[in-house]
C-alpha cells in the first residue's frame, strides 16, 4: 500500500499565554512512501515529525492537504477506518489485562461481517505474538516484561489486525542502549516479513539512518531532503542536513576556494575543478582524513581514543568552526606526531563545500 501526501500543512493556535499567532507544526509536506517501505521521519525536536505520523493515522487533521492510502483518500476518515496499526514510545499497554487480552483488544470491536469469534481471536492474536517472538510470555501482565517485551507487545497489538500502514512514534526511546539496538532490528525484520508500508519517527539519526529503506530529513515542519540513508549521507543538500547526519558529526572549517585550489587557512588543500573563487564552509566527514606525514591540513593533537578497529583523533586548529576536529583513523596507521601537529591529507568524496550565505552546496 503506498501512502502519498500532498501538500500536507498543520497550524496550531500558538501556545504562549497571550494566546496570539500560530505555530506551523508541518508545512507543504509532500511525499510519496513506496508500497512497502520502511520510511523514517527525522528531525530534531519540534520539526513537526510527531504531527505528520498523527496526521496520516487520523489523530490530527490537516490545516491543508491530502491523504492517499493507494488510490483512497482517507483524508476525512476517522483513525479506526483507515486501517493503520500505532505503536507509540511508552507502550500504552493495559496493565490490568494479560499480554493476549492486550493483543486481542483492537479485535474486540469489529462489527458486522467482520466481527470474530472468541477461538478466532485467539488465533489472530497468537499469530502476531509469534511474529514478535513473545508467544511463551501470553499469560503475563505487562508489569511482568522487561521494557522491550513491552514494546514487542505494543507491536503485536498494532499489528494483530493486519494494518495496511504501521505508524511507529519514537518507538525505541524508552529501551536502554541494548535493547534499543535489538528491538530495533527486530522491527526491521517483522516490517520485512509483513511487508506493510511504514513509517518511523525518530529524532535519532543512526536509529533512521540504520533502520529505513529512505528518511526524510526535517526542519521547522519542512522537508530538507529525502532519499537512501546512504545517499543523504553522501549528498547533504545543505549544512543543516549534514550536520544532522554522521556519528561524530562532520567537521566544518573556514575555507575559500581560489583558482581551482580549496584553501584552508593558507594551505591548498585539495584541488575543486569548476568551482567559482568564493569563501566557503568545508564540511568534512570523520572518515574523509588521511594520515600523511607531509599531509597539506596540519592540526594540533589533543587526543587519540581507541575505538577497537579504528581511532579516532581529535584535534583542534585555529580555522575550524567546531572547537574540535574528529577523524576516525584505521588502527592500523601509525600516527606521526611532531611538535603536537598530525597532518592529513583528504580524500575528495568526503569533502562538501557549501555556499557562506545561503548553507547550501
Ligand atoms: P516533533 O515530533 O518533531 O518533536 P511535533 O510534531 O510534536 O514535533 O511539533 C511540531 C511543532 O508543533 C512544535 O513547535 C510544537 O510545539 C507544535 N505543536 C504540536 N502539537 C501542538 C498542539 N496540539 N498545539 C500547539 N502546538 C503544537
Amino acid at each position: 500500500m503506498k501512502v502519498v501526501l500532498q501538500d500536507l500543512t498543520k497550524k496550531f493556535k500558538s501556545r504562549d499565554k497571550k494566546g496570539k499567532g500560530e505555530v506551523v507544526a508541518v508545512d507543504h509536506f509532500t511525499f510519496e512512501i513506496p508500497d512497502g517501505e520502511l520510511v523514517g521521519l527525522l528531525g530534531p525536536s519540534g520539526c513537526g515529525k510527531s504531527t505528520t505520523l498523527f496526521m496520516i493515522c487520523g489523530l490530527q487533521k490537516p490545516t491543508e492537504g491530502r491523504i492517499f492510502f493507494g488510490e483512497d483518500d482517507v483524508t476525512e476518515l476517522p483513525p479506526e477506518n483507515r486501517g493503520v496499526g500505532v505503536v507509540f514510545q511508552n507502550y500504552a499497554l493495559y496493565p490490568h489485562l494479560s499480554v493476549l487480552q492486550n493483543i486481542t483488544f483492537p479485535l474486540e470491536n469489529l462489527k458486522g461481517k467482520d466481527k470474530l469469534t472468541k477461538d478466532e481471536m485467539k488465533e489472530k492474536a497468537m499469530e502476531a505474538a509469534r511474529l514478535v517472538q513473545i508467544e511463551k510470555l501470553v499469560d503475563r501482565k505487562p508489569g511482568e516484561l522487561s521494557g522491550g517485551q513491552q514494546q514487542r507487545v505494543a507491536i503485536a497489538r498494532a499489528l494483530v489486525k493486519m494494518p495496511r500502514v504501521l505508524l511507529l512514534d519514537e518507538p525505541l526511546s524508552n529501551l536502554d542502549a541494548r535493547l534499543r539496538l535489538q528491538t530495533r532490528e527486530e522491527i526491521r525484520r517483522i516490517q520485512k516479513e509483513t511487508g506493510i508500508t511504514t513509517v518511523f519517527v525518530t529524532h535519532d539519526q543512526e536509529e533512521a539512518m540504520s533502520i529505513s529503506d529512505r528518511i526524510v530529513v526535517m526542519k521547522e515542519g519542512v522537508i530538507q531532503q529525502t532519499g537512501r540513508p546512504q545517499e543523504v549521507y553522501e549528498n547533504p543538500v545543505n549544512l543543516f542536513v549534514a550536520r544532522f547526519l554522521g556519528t561524530p558529526q562532520i567537521n566544518l572549517f573556514e575555507g575559500r576556494v581560489e583558482k581551482g585550489q580549496l584553501l584552508i587557512g593558507e594551505e591548498a588543500v585539495l584541488s575543486v575543478r569548476g568551482v567559482e573563487d568564493q569563501p566557503v564552509t568545508v564540511g568534512i566527514r570523520p572518515e574523509g582524513f588521511l594520515l600523511r606525514e607531509d599531509g597539506p591540513l596540519s592540526l594540533d593533537l589533543v587526543r587519540v581514543e581507541v575505538m577497537g578497529r579504528d581511532i579516532s583523533v581529535v584535534s583542534t586548529s585555529a580555522v575550524s568552526i567546531n572547537p574540535t576536529v574528529r577523524s576516525i583513523i584505521d588502527a592500523e596507521m601509525r600516527l606521526q606526531v611532531k611538535e603536537k601537529k598530525v597532518c592529513f591529507a583528504l580524500r575528495p568524496s568526503k569533502v562538501l563545500l557549501f555556499h557562506k550565505e545561503t548553507e547550501e552546496r
